[in-house]
Order: C-alpha cells, then structure tokens, then sequence
C-alpha cells in the first residue's frame, strides 16, 4: 500500500508483484518506494503480522533481506546507484 494517497508504488499479493510508476523525481524517491513495497511483500509472503511482536518481526524480515541480497545482486548495485541520485 502506499505512504499517501499518492501511488508510489503497489505490491500486489495475488500476483506476487510490485508494481512501480515509470519514473520518479528522484532516485531516492524510486528506492525509497522499491523498499517500502519490498517490506510489504515480505510481510505478505512472510505472513508476518504486528501482533506478533518486533522482536520475531524483525528476525523474519532480516532472514527475508539477506535472501533477497543474495539472490539479487543487481537490485543491491540498483538500490546503490539509484538511492544517491
Ligand atoms: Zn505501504
């Protein structure tokens, strides 16, 4: 879901999908929303739920980052090259 009304971005869980807009106003902007999407999709996929406290919330998004940094290290050098921009 999205930060405003505005539609940054969308992660769509019936198709496992994160749908982006072409463009951004600026590389943070664009990793910024890749994140906040990301986060959500782990959430989903994950199914982690706030109820169940920061702790197990956060040791199941670490393990979920660490496998997505290491199956994707173009989106790494992506993220890397876009945040600064
Ligand atoms: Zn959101």
């Amino acid at each position: 879901m999205n930060r405003t009304s505005l539609n940054y971005g969308t992660f769509v869980p019936a198709e496992q999908q994160i749908q982006l807009q072409p463009e951004y106003t600026s590389g943070s902007m664009a990793a910024e929303t890749v994140l906040h999407e990301l986060l959500h999709a782990i959430f989903a996929v994950a199914t982690v739920q706030v109820k169940q406290g920061e702790e197990h919330i956060v040791s199941v998004v670490a393990t979920y980052l660490a496998q997505i940094i290491r199956d994707n290290p173009e989106f790494v050098i992506w993220l890397q090259r876009t945040v600064g921009r």
